[in-house]
């Protein structure tokens, strides 16, 4: 068996709806389970949708409704020779978002609970067209709800997934009828409490529904579809030259994806790798091209002292100072007390004698924390940050490594770097508007080829020993 999750660049419209279920189709003998997003921009605009209905903007949301429903209906046209019963259900589903929106716009009240219920609606629509579509190519599709198969506590917005529930969900909902050779399509993203509400995973969180449906299948591998071959050494927005990284270790995967590659949530290695199940990330348009196999079994094959590099931004840092930290136990346990309380979470620490940095999300309360802080710490905040990170199992065994990302950086002298955490993430701080180019300096220092290195004077990229 087989889980293949496809994101919403590969379901933008009616042609990427066709090419992927050829990829379905061409893998039929594996038993998948396809897991989707929502089509393109769906859910941002249902999010939208439900902001504008909140503050009153009965025309805005209208407009995004309109908009969504439109290209979903536009698309059943050019997808299916027979749409009638598409159509009619797409019509049920868009007065059901709409009696939602209504209700938020006569009480200007959004509750997270709501917002789920409306913004879940996107794969809704994805998994009703793709399903009708396998169908008419005479497939033996069949669509599954995932709110009967991904059981959530109910913090709506950010469910967190209840995973002996969802084994033996998917062994009562799943299991027959993959056994009985059906294609089963669902819902990625979306989740329901034990009482049926409706709930989501968080932004991104199908690769998340796919790894969680992979463990509770127990299937032999959990495909990740999306519009790159793979992970790619850089965000190929921020570093054009980056290419394909053949495999990563799940510790690898995790960090890249803590850190800002958001080819993954950062979520969706933990259930695949706890069932021993390797995830591949693979090209929607190019199937046969290369891809990237993230293996629980087996740990990095990388030669290199970094198999690819993050960056995030902005974030903000935050500098704390107080004599009080000299020699006094606990200090900084009463410090991050405060950031527990307010639920602020930090990335990368540094200390010194007297100061503690760190970094934390840019929209973070921070007034709250300088209140909260007050009497224990000076604090000093530096926004429009980002944090630039080289992730590899090979670091550690490469020397020099710092220095070398130092000097690649030059002129951009980073505020905070944080090493030896695990050893396998070396993470600079530096100003938002310099991301792109350490991004690049970076790569250039650690990926470009040896020859091209050689010629302009450079040392090698291998690890050391
Ligand atoms: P999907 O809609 O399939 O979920 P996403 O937009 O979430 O796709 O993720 C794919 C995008 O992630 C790529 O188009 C790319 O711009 C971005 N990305 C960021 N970092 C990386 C990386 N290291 N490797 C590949 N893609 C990356
Ligand atoms: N459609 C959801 C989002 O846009 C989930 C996902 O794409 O993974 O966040
Ligand atoms: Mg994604």
């Amino acid at each position: 068996m087989l889980v293949m999750k496809f994101g919403g660049s590969s379901l933008a419209n009616a042609e990427r709806l066709r090419l992927v279920a050829d990829v379905v189709q061409a893998r039929r003998e594996r038993g998948p389970c396809v897991v989707l997003s929502a089509m393109g921009d769906t859910t941002n605009r249902l999010f939208a949708a439900a902001t504008a209905a909140r503050g009153g903007d009965r025309d805005g949301f209208a407009r995004e409704l309109d908009h969504v429903f439109g290209h979903a209906h536009a698309t059943a046209d050019l997808l299916l020779g027979e749409a009638a019963a598409v159509h009619a259900a797409l019509q049920q589903l868009q007065q059901d978002v709409d009696t939602l929106l209504r209700g938020t716009h006569l009480l200007r009240e959004l509750t997270a609970r709501t917002n789920d219920a409306i913004v879940a609606h996107g794969e809704r629509l994805s998994t009703l067209l793709m399903t009708a579509l396998l169908r008419e190519r005479g497939l033996p599709a069949e669509h599954v709800d995932a709110r009967r198969l991904v059981r959530t506590d109910n913090r709506f917005g950010a469910a967190w997934p209840q995973r002996p529930v969802m084994r033996e969900l998917a062994a009562t909902q799943l299991l027959p009828l993959l056994a009985d050779g059906r294609i089963v399509v669902t819902e990625g993203y979306v989740g329901a409490t034990a009482e049926g509400a409706t709930t989501t995973l968080g932004r991104g969180g199908s690769d998340w529904s796919a790894a969680l449906l992979g463990e509770a299948l127990g299937v032999d591998e959990v495909q990740i579809w999306t519009d790159v071959e793979g992970v790619l050494t850089a965000d190929p927005r921020v570093v054009a030259e980056a290419r394909p990284v053949p495999t990563l270790s799940p510790a690898e995967a995790a960090e890249l994806a803590a850190f800002g590659a958001k080819v993954l949530h950062p979520a969706t290695i933990q259930p695949a790798v706890d069932a021993g199940i390797p995830v591949t990330v693979r090209h929607s348009l190019r199937p046969d091209g290369a891809f990237t196999t993230i293996d629980p079994k087996r740990e990095t094959t990388a030669r290199h002292a970094v198999a690819a590099l993050a960056c995030r931004g902005p974030i903000t840092v935050l500098t704390m100072t107080s004599t009080r930290m000299l020699a006094a136990a606990g200090y900084l346990s009463r410090l991050f007390a405060a950031f527990a309380e307010l639920d602020i979470c930090v990335d990368l620490v540094a200390t010194a004698e007297v100061s503690v940095a760190c970094t934390v999300e840019a929209d973070a309360p921070l007034d709250a924390l300088v209140a909260r802080l007050d009497g224990l710490a000076r604090v000093d905040i530096s926004r429009d940050r980002a944090i630039v990170a080289a992730v590899g199992e090979g670091l550690r065994r490469t020397p020099h490594v710092l220095e070398r990302a130092s000097r690649a950086l030059h002129p951009i002298v980073p505020e905070l770097v944080s090493f030896g955490g695990n050893e396998r993430n070396l993470s600079f701080v530096v100003r938002r508007e310099e991301m792109a180019a350490a991004m690049q300096k970076l790569h250039g220092e650690f990926f470009t080829a040896p020859a091209v290195r050689a010629a302009h004077g450079l040392g090698g990229a291998e690890v050391g020993r």
